[in-house]
C-alpha cells in the first residue's frame, strides 16, 4: 500500500485491517524455540515476527563492565535487512540503539538484579519482519524468553500500543496507522502487580484522550498476558508429555 488512504477509519469505525478500535492484532506466543540460547522465544503480533534470546546470568565479558552489588543487563535489538519494505542497513540505527535502551529498562524492574551480583544477562532480539509495534512485541517476547530461561522473576511484562488514528483512540496500531495516524502512546505493563513499566507518548493528545490510550493499552497488555502464561503453559506441557511417556 504506497498510497496515502483518504481515511484510516471507515463510517463503520473499522480501520483499514477490518479491526475494531478495541480489537489486538492475532498474536501467536512459542517458548524455547531455540536450542542454543538460555531462554527463547518467537512472536507473531499481527505481520511482525520477532525472535529474542537471553542468555545469563552469567560472568560479564569484559569483566569491567559488572558491577559488585547487582546483575547488569544488555539488549540488542536488531531489525533485519529483510524485515522492512527497504533494505535496511545492517547497522545499528540510532532508533535501534534508542529501543534497545527502552526495552531494557521496560524489563528491568520484572527482574531480582540485587540477588545476582558481579553477573550480566544478554538480551538478543531479532526483528524479522515489521509492520508498527516492534518495541512492544519484542518486550512481550523478550520478558516470556527471561522466563523460560528459568530467571526469577516478579512478574512477566507484557506489552501493547495505544494511539489515535483519525479521530479515533485505538489498540495496536499497525505501520500504516503508527505513520499516518495522530499520536502513539506505547505501553509495557506487569500486570499482575499492576505496575507500568514502559510509557511513551509520539504525538499530541487531550488529556482524556490519553486516559483512554493508556486504559485501552493496559487492556490490550492484560489480554497479552494470559497469551504469555498459556504459551509458557504449552512447553511445559509438552515437558510432562514426553517425561510420561519414557
Ligand atoms: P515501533 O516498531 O515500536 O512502533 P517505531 O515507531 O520507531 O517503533 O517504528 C514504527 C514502524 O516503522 C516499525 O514497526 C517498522 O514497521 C517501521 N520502520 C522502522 N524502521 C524502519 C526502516 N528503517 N525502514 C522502514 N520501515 C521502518
Amino acid at each position: 500500500m504506497n498510497e496515502k488512504p483518504e481515511k484510516l477509519i471507515d463510517k463503520k469505525g473499522c480501520r483499514l485491517d477490518g479491526r475494531k478500535a478495541d480489537e489486538l492484532r492475532p498474536l501467536k506466543l512459542e517458548v524455547g524455540v531455540l536450542a542454543n540460547a538460555d531462554g527463547s522465544a518467537y512472536i507473531e503480533h499481527g505481520k511482525n515476527k520477532i525472535l529474542a534470546a537471553v542468555f545469563g546470568p552469567r560472568e560479564m565479558h569484559p569483566k569491567h563492565l559488572s558491577l559488585p552489588d547487582r546483575m547488569v543487563i544488555r539488549c540488542r535489538y536488531h531489525m533485519a535487512p529483510f524485515s522492512v519494505q527497504e533494505r535496511k542497513s545492517p547497522a545499528p540505527s540510532r532508533r535501534e540503539v534508542e529501543l534497545s535502551k527502552v526495552i531494557r529498562e521496560s524489563l528491568e524492574p520484572s527482574l531480582f538484579v540485587e540477588l545476582y551480583p558481579r553477573t550480566g544477562i544478554d538480551l538478543f532480539i531479532e526483528v524479522l519482519q515489521a509492520d508498527g509495534g516492534t518495541r512492544c512485541a519484542s518486550i512481550t517476547a523478550a520478558s516470556l524468553a527471561i522466563a523460560d530461561a528459568g530467571i526469577p522473576m516478579r512478574d512477566l511484562v507484557a506489552a501493547c500500543a495505544a494511539g489515535k488514528v483519525d479521530d479515533t483512540v485505538v489498540v495496536d496500531l499497525f505501520d500504516l496507522e503508527d505513520k499516518l495516524g495522530v499520536a502513539d502512546v506505547p505501553l509495557a505493563l506487569m500486570p499482575n502487580l499492576n505496575a507500568v513499566t514502559l510509557l511513551q507518548m509520539d504525538g499530541i493528545l487531550t488529556p482524556e484522550e490519553f486516559e483512554q490510550a493508556v486504559n485501552m493499552a493496559m487492556e490490550g497488555c492484560k489480554k497479552i498476558y494470559a497469551m504469555q502464561k498459556d504459551a509458557l503453559k504449552t512447553k511445559y506441557m509438552a515437558i510432562k508429555e514426553e517425561v510420561e511417556e519414557e
